[in-house]
């Protein structure tokens, strides 16, 4: 403190915002981890990793906040255009992909989580702040979480409008999300999101607005708020997640293929079995209401787990959490339920949890706890 003090006080009269960090001291080392004991007045260090999205977006005309083309912009420029990042936290970029997210593949976020993890691993970095489109960066916050075994900020940014655009949200975000990623307050939290002021778990957000800056919800509310440089928070994820978590990117190479099934009245079963036949190790079957099965469909869904495919069911309802044994008897049919886990993020989590197991009781009791 005796060290802190001066520095505080120097940045007040000059009126810098400073990171947590800063006033809070060294991180103090973790088990598996060196202590960094910086002085006490080093800025945060970190990361920003880009890989495109609205975010790195441009657009004809400052009017266009809806007609542009997605992931023009490189990572250092975007870091340019906010020179008050320089005053949260040391920054340096790392373009790792320049695409729109709904063109992500699984060896494409396999590659970033590997990266990510070799980041969080270095003595001189402190946090990670990655760049992404708001189409699936629900699913890659969620993989990451599983995967990314540390207790350092990951923090996953977007914005809805380009930066060519009146009124563009990604500045703030990308300020917000370096604020985060610096944070002491934002360790061992998961991995986050910061858009529109909110800080959002990353495993429980999802995009729900296609169309304005307040697009993304979490039906358990947001972990807290970055406000002017300060994080504030109010509640703290209970599944598990980085350090707690089972999985680990370092032995991952490669995903099995989950197929998502949409419900609604009228179905056929060609689409479960196509996907079966195309690949799927699990189906998420995206019910109506709790999860739902049509009469008419059940013994195909039976069937195909009688040939060793797992039957996850979820539900296209969007909040709430499927019941076990409710609408359909999972136990008898061995079937597992995906608890409040949307289809995208069911599809995540049944993947990795592929990677170790196929028993079907296995899988249960990991969409339990994550
Ligand atoms: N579809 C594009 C993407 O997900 C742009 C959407 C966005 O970033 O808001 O990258």
């Amino acid at each position: 403190m005796r060290r802190t003090l001066p520095i505080v006080l120097m940045a007040l009269m000059a009126g810098t915002v400073l990171p947590a960090r800063a006033l809070e001291g060294p991180i103090p080392a973790k088990p598996g981890e060196t202590a960094t004991a910086p002085a006490a007045s080093a800025k945060p260090r970190v990361v920003i990793v880009a890989t495109g999205g609205t975010i790195a977006g441009a657009g004809a005309d400052a009017a266009n906040s809806a007609t542009y083309q997605a992931a023009k912009v490189p990572v250092d420029k975007l870091i340019a255009a906010v020179p008050a990042i320089a005053q949260v936290a040391d920054v340096r970029g790392e373009q790792a992909f320049q695409i729109a997210s709904e063109s992500f593949t699984n060896a494409q976020l396999i590659e970033l989580a590997k990266k990510v993890s070799a980041l969080v691993k270095r003595d001189d970095v402190d946090g990670v702040v990655i760049t992404h489109g708001t189409d699936t960066v629900e699913e890659t916050a969620y993989f990451l979480d599983l995967v990314v075994r540390t207790d350092k900020p990951i923090v996953m940014v977007a914005s809805m409008r380009p930066s060519t655009a009146i009124s563009a949200d990604g500045a703030l975000n990308l300020l917000d999300a370096v604020t985060v990623a610096g944070a002491n307050d934002a360790r061992a939290k998961g991995v986050l999101l910061t858009m529109n002021d909110e800080i959002q778990a990353g495993r429980d957000t999802t995009k729900r607005v296609n169309i304005k800056p307040s697009a993304f919800f979490s039906q358990w509310g947001p972990l807290g708020m970055v406000v002017e440089g300060k994080t504030y928070w109010f509640r703290a994820p209970v599944k598990r997640h980085g350090t707690t978590s089972e999985f680990n990117i370092d032995g991952i190479d490669s995903l099995p293929e989950v197929a998502i099934v949409y419900g609604s009245g009228n179905m056929h079963p060609e689409p479960y079995t196509t996907a079966v036949a195309g690949g799927a190790k699990a189906i998420i079957h995206a019910g109506t209401g709790n999860g739902s099965v049509a009469g008419y469909l059940v013994d195909t869904l039976k069937d195909l787990r009688s040939k060793g495919v797992l039957i996850i069911r979820s539900s296209r309802v969007g909040d709430g959490f499927v019941l076990r044994n409710a609408e359909q008897p999972d136990d008898k049919y061995d079937w597992v339920v995906a608890h409040d886990l949307n289809p995208q993020k069911a599809k995540i989590l049944a993947a990795v949890a592929l990677t170790k197991t196929q028993d079907s009781k296995e899988l249960q009791r990991i969409f339990w706890e994550y």
